[in-house]
């Protein structure tokens, strides 16, 4: 039946629309936005649904997050802040969890960060010990790239006292050559697919369960679409599971791990399966994280572990994966953090591209943290477009401040890499923090760290600039700017009812707007009241 929502301030992104109060919805998609009595007159039979002055704006699409990790981790141990503001607190927490947590399973906390710790500095596995003595435990860094096991759990995943550093990661330790606990980069990555592979086995779950809780909290927050950054097998079965119970509630673009791709091929699942679920891209890791210190950087960190970051390919062998993807139809997103890295990855991409013909598959860099000037230039020149994360400046901007006291301001330069002419996508990283668009949203515009401070203040980019991140931007990053992205004639009836407008709100405030219905293709997925009655 035909859908009219009338009476509301229509935001529509879309380039060049006139003002508009009312929407027609039909067959799932929008047959027309304008004024109330041209889109009335367009179906008279229509239900109409009058919003009372409400704002409505185009689904939030996220380009980068971790959809069945934040379904995963939901379960784990609170340990970010203010949750928890020390050790001993992390300490309350794991043994809290303990009591809860089913044998077989390790206890599982998560979202610290050390330098937010009252300690400065990463909890270590006797004071793991202490809270979990006798199973295993494992505490993951907000990051994700980095976390701390107790005794038994590095005795169970193998690691021992004299081994030395694995290939692609590192390992904390103490004062006489003792694993402290600390684990980073790819032994790191292991652990966590283990870990939830063995928890899914053990609840006897497919993993479906675990991406409808990720898709109602997603919905919550207005986001219908989400590119899952770190699709596998296993994960792509879930999602799969869930689309075809008609649980999905946003359109998920896997980025298929490089290492799964011959699986996907192989079992000829590349490209759309559905209107929900595609799977068109490859993600590669080209070096660690930003807020771990493990992002390769020209230079040495001035905070611990004091290193040059972290490297995953050689460049000749990244510019060959990036080759062979290019080759198989798949468009390639690389996460690339420091400036070292940035560096190799573009002169991936710039082997591969042929001159001229510009960035067809739309070639991705993942966050993009430590793009100064000289490469952002170099990227907008081939084209690249850049999936990055705004809301790691209130949550993480701290860190990034101590560990970058030069070049700070010139981190995640939203505004610099526009004017530069490259498309930025709006995303969350989640569970690496919040995935609420609306919080990314608000540091898009205001810059403040959690302390403050305001970081890169020539970088703060206009409401309408950071909500467009995060819905004409997102969409095209994924190649979906003829479907989603912006409320216009025959595109998808995706939508999100807010109960304040977003451009005429104090940013401040932004994250404190109510979301009143996510609407995916014309039926809503998530309602805070009854705005659409029976729906
Ligand atoms: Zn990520």
């Amino acid at each position: 039946m035909d859908l009219i929502v009338e009476d509301a301030v229509i935001v529509t992104t879309a380039a060049g629309a006139g003002p508009a109060d009312a929407m027609l919805v039909r067959d799932g998609r929008i047959a027309a936005v304008g004024q109330a009595e041209t889109v009335r007159a367009a179906a008279p039979g229509a239900e109409v649904v009058r919003l009372g002055g409400a704002t409505v704006i185009p689904g939030l699409i996220d380009a980068h997050c971790h959809v069945a990790d934040i379904g995963y981790l939901a379960a784990a141990a609170d340990c970010g802040q203010p949750s928890a503001p020390d050790v001993a607190a992390i300490q309350a927490r794991l043994r809290h969890s303990a009591e809860r947590t089913p044998g077989g399973s390790w206890v599982t906390g998560a979202g610290y960060a050390e330098y937010k710790l009252r300690e400065g500095r990463h909890p270590t596995r006797t004071e793991l010990d202490a809270a979990v003595p006798n199973r295993p435990a494992v505490l993951y860094h907000t990051s994700l790239h980095v976390c701390v096991l107790n005794t038994a759990a590095l005795r169970e995943a193998g690691f021992a006292d004299g081994q030395p550093d694995p290939v692609g990661g590192a390992f904390g330790r103490d004062s006489e050559g003792r694993l402290d606990g600390v684990v980073y980069e790819a032994p790191m990555f292991a652990l966590f697919e283990q870990n939830i592979r063995r928890d899914m086995a053990q609840a006897g779950s497919t993993g479906g369960k675990l991406v409808e809780t990720a898709g109602e909290r997603l919905a919550a927050f207005g986001l219908t679409a989400a590119c899952d950054a770190d699709m596998r097998r296993d994960t792509f079965a879930a999602f799969a599971e869930a689309d075809a119970a008609g649980l999905l509630r946003q359109r998920i673009y896997g980025l298929v791990v490089h290492d799964q791709v011959d699986w996907l091929l192989g079992a000829g699942l590349q490209g759309r399966h559905s209107g929900q679920l595609a799977t068109e891209a490859v993600k590669i890791w080209a070096d660690g994280g930003m807020s771990s210190r493990t992002a390769a950087i020209h230079g040495t960190y001035p905070v611990p572990p004091h290193g040059s970051g972290i490297l995953y390919f050689e460049p000749g062998e990244l510019t060959e994966m990036v080759r062979a993807f290019d080759a198989r139809g798949f468009q390639v997103c690389i996460h690339a953090q420091g400036d070292r890295a940035i560096e190799i990855v573009l002169d991936a991409y710039a082997a591969v591209l042929a001159p001229g013909r510009g960035n067809p598959r739309r070639h991705r860099i993942e966050h993009g943290g430590a793009m100064y000037p000289a490469l952002a230039a170099r990227a907008a020149a081939l084209g690249i477009v850049v999936a990055s994360q705004p809301g790691f400046l209130s949550s993480l901007g701290d860190g990034f401040a101590a560990a970058f006291p030069d070049s700070g301001d010139q981190l995640y330069s939203f505004a610099s890499w526009q004017r530069a002419g490259i498309t930025v996508a709006g995303s969350s990283d989640a569970p690496v923090i919040t995935a609420d668009p609306r919080v990314g949203i608000r540091d898009a515009i205001e810059r403040r760290t959690g302390d403050g401070r305001l970081l890169g203040p020539a970088e703060c980019l206009s409401a309408r600039d950071a909500l467009a991140l995060y819905t004409t931007h997102a969409a095209y990053a994924c190649h979906r700017e003829n479907e989603i992205g912006s409320l216009e004639p025959d595109k998808l009836a995706d939508f999100v009812v807010l109960d304040q407008n977003p451009l005429e709100t104090d940013a401040a405030l932004i994250p404190d707007i109510g979301v009143l219905a996510t609407v995916l293709g014309g039926t809503p997925v998530y309602q805070s009241g009854s705005i659409f009655p029976g729906r």
